[in-house]
């Protein structure tokens, strides 16, 4: 059995990680002449930019896979005192409660939000079809608090709208906390580590380490080959590839998609129409990613955190920012301090799309104005703009999932972050699940 894997970010890197592990035999294709896909570490002078993912959760799945690649050396972890949030609330930053305690004891909210936080324990579940974030957190915790955490949280993990977001879709953990407990706060604390926080890591020469690795271990990783078409003939895959001037053409039993849903639409038309046409319809918003260094000493405000989050309430321009040079070392020179800022996404699209310059002028100003900095400009500032930044999962994903599920038998499977989850956790934990399904439909495995 030979399967065709197609895009080589961290879903297709650790399929094929995963199933070189298990024996089974893949060929992964990658149009770029690097891997990685959306982890992108770019060093530029003396500064270390992350133009994805600053910063991966510390989950049991990652650990293993870090352990197993003997990166455990390169790994930087954010101190705890430099891990938590804060949140743009009357104009000011406030440090977000990360324990039960804390939001309890500090005055993030109103004594009035708090009773209704804890309220939430006596509001009855309801299973409501195409129920929105938004309205899932209203109805469970009341108006201020979804207001000062659900928007900046969908926004810094999504990129997304919690208007828009389907509750199920983007926090399925806690609508089954919600359904199973009867309560969210019910059931966080009757699972284990319901409450606990995932340390933030990342690696001292950048997340690029994490990709790069995998891809050193892989026996069967094709770079600049990007496949161009995907036909069926006698149950078969037949995978036609561009690479240097050559056309390549070779047949497969199973094919993973491990791309955006765009390109993974153009790749089905013929094939799989009904799927292609669903998977144009999911909506990936512009971001700009904007990285900008000062020198320490003209910055009074305190940097000693993750960074910040904007709600939308609060009309900044930027959605928030890393405080990448807190976060983790090495990121720029000692006496300077990095922020990686975000602009645009679900709830403000248009604002990545403005010019280069007016872009990196208005984060200055408004990194001026939150941070108390004194400088006229920063020392070096880059924008980097993704303009399909990451999948919604709001109503338009759901036909996509439903048409790739019934397509399995077919045997066409999807590791992709439209599918998986956004988060780099998600991706892998998906891709090792996947791996392990592919693995059942070897002949006589049962045998083995
Ligand atoms: C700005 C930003 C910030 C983020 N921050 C975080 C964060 O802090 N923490 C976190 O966990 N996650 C974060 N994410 C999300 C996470 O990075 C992505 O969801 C994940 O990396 C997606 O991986 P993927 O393999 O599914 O897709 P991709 O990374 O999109 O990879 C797809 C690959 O397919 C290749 N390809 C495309 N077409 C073809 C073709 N025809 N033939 C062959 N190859 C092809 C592409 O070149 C690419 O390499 C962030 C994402 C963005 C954009």
């Amino acid at each position: 059995m030979r399967v065709a894997i197609i895009g080589a970010g961290i879903s297709g890197l650790a399929l094929a990680y995963y199933l070189q592990k298990l024996g089974v035999p893949y060929d992964l294709f990658e149009a770029g002449a690097q891997v990685g896909g959306n982890i992108r570490t770019v060093k530029m002078h003396e500064y270390l930019l992350e133009l994805g993912p600053n910063a991966l959760q510390n989950t049991p799945e990652l650990e293993e896979l870090v352990r197993e690649l003997k990166l455990e050396r390169e790994v930087v972890h954010a101190s705890p005192e430099n891990d938590h949030r804060y949140v743009l609330r009357d104009g000011i930053y406030k440090r977000l409660p990360s324990s039960p305690f804390a939001l309890m004891s500090g005055n993030f909210f109103s004594w009035k939000t708090k009773y209704r936080i804890l309220k939430e324990k006596d509001v009855p579940p309801a299973d409501i079809d195409y129920e929105t974030v938004e309205q899932f957190f209203e109805r469970r915790f009341g108006h201020d608090a979804a207001r000062y955490t659900v928007s900046p949280f969908m926004t810094s993990l999504y990129a997304g709208d919690p208007k828009q977001l389907l509750v199920k879709k983007a926090l399925p953990r806690l609508k089954e906390l919600e359904m199973r407990y009867g309560s969210v706060l019910k059931g966080l604390a009757q699972q284990r580590g319901g409450f606990a926080k995932h340390r933030s890591f990342s690696f001292a020469k950048g997340m690029r380490t994490l990709p790069y690795a995998i891809a050193d271990k892989l026996i069967s990783l094709h770079t600049e080959h990007r496949v161009e078409m995907i036909t069926r003939s006698q149950g078969k895959y037949v995978v036609s590839c561009a690479s240097s001037g050559d056309y390549d053409t070779e047949e497969y039993d199973l094919l993973v998609l491990a791309l955006p849903a765009q390109q993974a639409a153009e790749l089905l038309h013929y094939t799989f129409p009904g799927l292609s046409a669903a998977l144009q319809n999911i909506n990936y918003p512009p971001m700009a990613v904007v990285h900008s260094v000062y020198n320490r000493k003209e910055v009074t405000g305190q940097l000693n955190g993750f960074g910040a989050l904007h709600p939308q309430a609060e009309a900044a321009f930027a959605c928030g920012s890393v405080w990448s040079s807190s976060l983790f070392d090495g990121r720029c020179r000692p006496h300077e301090v990095l922020f990686t800022t975000f602009v645009g996404g679900g709830q403000a699209p248009k604002k990545a799309l403005k010019e280069r310059e007016q872009l990196m002028r208005r984060v200055h100003e408004e990194l001026a104005a939150l941070h108390l900095i004194s400088a006229d400009k920063p020392n070096f500032q880059h924008v980097h703009l993704w303009k399909h930044s990451l999948p919604q999962y709001d109503i338009y994903i759901e036909d996509a999932h439903q048409l790739a599920k019934g397509l399995e038998p077919e045997g066409l499977f999807i590791a992709a972050n439209w599918q998986a989850g956004v988060s780099v956790a998600n991706c892998v934990h998906h891709a090792k699940e996947l791996a392990h399904k592919i693995n059942l439909k070897r002949p006589g495995h049962l045998n083995r």
